[in-house]
């Protein structure tokens, strides 16, 4: 079975693909991205795209952000989303990276008139991380702040940083790194949001925390507030708290709802993931199979009848 990607308005095989050694965006992390999921459900013979939407949207904000012209609305980009996995008669988890770059090569930095070239690949995804339960560490590369990059929006560039962030974890011992801003407060994991349990409620790092505001993180905020009647307070987060909390869970599209047990070889409550993690992990699972009716606007269905989910209907939308 070929594996096709989308190339500038065309598909073709994956294999077929390349770039040149110059590309600009191989030298200077000149590329916006996304990833998104895809759950293939064998009850239901469908592959379920979760929260396209609010991916491409993100994608156009980040692209807007950069200064790259994306020629594809997000509706156009979802309905190529399921023509290219469909192409590809993909039928199992998947990921999905949309990537828009600017593909001139040749040295230096900026010139006029640079182009950029968008493509769209996929490759099959099970488990993010090794561990089902995490030990992290307190990474010592600081989250990039606002004012050296646009930390909001997905630039390849700032993941130069964030994979530093990954491998002095691994290299150390540790499955994932939590960074800390500039100025100390907790801002994420090196590709996830990080949520705690504190006392019955919902605690995240607000988007001034130098986040990603992820897609993930907004689902689970809504998913507490629906399921299990808890809210979350959005605010700064000293890192010594992490250390009292009853809870802490990473939530990422490829993390998905991840516990996290241990920080810097404390452990997190009781060292084993607690019950308001595990609940929320559960009802994702639910709701990115298609188990759940109450959130079907939040899935694409690649061979089903259903168009991209209008916008503003079911629950809330991601930021
Ligand atoms: N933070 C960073 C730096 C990320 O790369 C990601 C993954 N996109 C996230 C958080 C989680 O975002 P989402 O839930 O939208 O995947």
């Amino acid at each position: 079975m070929t594996a096709f990607a989308f190339r500038d308005g065309e598909f073709l095989a994956l294999s077929d693909l390349s770039v040149g050694i110059g590309t600009h965006a191989l030298h200077y992390g000149t590329n916006v991205f996304e990833g998104l999921r895809g759950y293939w459900e064998p009850g239901h013979e469908e592959l379920y795209v979760f929260r396209a939407r609010d991916h491409f949207k993100r994608l156009h904000l980040s692209a807007r952000f950069y200064g790259m012209p994306l020629p594809w609305s997000t509706d156009e980009l979802c309905a190529l989303t399921r023509e290219l996995l469909a192409r590809s008669e993909v039928r199992h988890n998947v990921y999905v990276r949309p990537i828009l770059f600017i593909s001139s090569e040749g040295i230096g930095l900026w010139r006029p008139g640079l182009e950029t070239s968008f493509v769209m690949f996929h490759t099959p995804m099970g488990k993010y991380i090794a561990a089902d339960a995490l030990r992290c560490c307190i990474s010592s590369w600081r989250r990039p702040h606002g004012t050296t990059a646009p930390t909001r929006a997905k630039v390849g560039g700032v993941y130069a940083s964030l994979a530093l962030a990954r491998r002095e974890a691994e290299e150390t011992g540790f499955d994932e790194a939590i960074t800390l801003t500039v100025d100390g407060r907790v801002a994420e994991g090196s590709a996830e949001n990080v949520f705690l349990v504190i006392d019955g409620r919902l605690v995240t790092p607000s988007p001034g925390a130098d986040i990603l505001p992820g897609i993930t993180r907004a689902s689970v905020i809504e998913i507490a507030a629906r399921e299990l009647g808890m809210s979350t307070t959005e605010r700064d987060v000293n890192p010594s708290e992490l250390a009292f909390a009853d809870e802490v869970f990473f939530t990422g599209t490829a993390a998905e709802v991840t516990p996290v047990v241990e920080i810097d070889r404390r452990p997190v409550g009781d060292g084993t993931p607690g019950p308001v993690t595990q609940r929320l992990a559960a009802v994702f699972q639910e709701v990115v199979h298609g188990a759940r009716e109450d959130y079907a606007s939040w899935l694409l269905p690649v061979y089903g009848a259903g168009a991209a989910p209008a916008e503003g209907r079911g629950p809330g939308p991601a930021p």
